[in-house]
């Protein structure tokens, strides 16, 4: 069970003194077998309990190829070609999903050709 003080301009810390001591009352058997809100009246029928609808929880990452392929193109042609070189691909990992973006040469040049900013061309 966690008690959060959630921003709203009113109210003071001892108010939250306040629902430490009550929430400190609640039991081992009352948490593992109420249902949430018996648990909330039981804590807090004296105070102003507002319980908001449950929401799914859900993994999300905002990472992606499109991503992926701006940012080797801000690294301008020459970074890349040289990562490719050394590497054999371009690879963008997502230290938060632990997605792999795999470029070969062939993505890469592509990148370049289709008009992105940094290449070349010679309209
Ligand atoms: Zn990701």
């Amino acid at each position: 069970m966690m008690l959060q003080i959630v921003p709203d301009g009113k109210g003071d810390e001892n108010d939250f003194e306040h629902l430490v001591q009550l929430t400190e009352t609640v039991k081992n058997e009352e948490l593992f077998e109420l249902e949430a809100e018996e648990v909330l009246y039981r804590l807090y029928h004296q105070e102003t309990v507002q319980l908001f609808d449950p929401q799914a929880v859900e993994f999300m990452c905002g990472c992606s190829r499109d991503k992926s392929a701006a940012a080797i193109v801000s690294l301008g042609r020459d970074e890349a070609d040289t990562i490719l070189a050394e590497n054999g691909n371009l690879t963008l990992h997502c230290d938060y999903c632990n997605a792999d973006y795999v470029f070969d040469s062939i993505d890469v040049a592509a990148l370049f050709e289709n008009g992105a900013v940094g290449s070349n061309q010679v309209h």
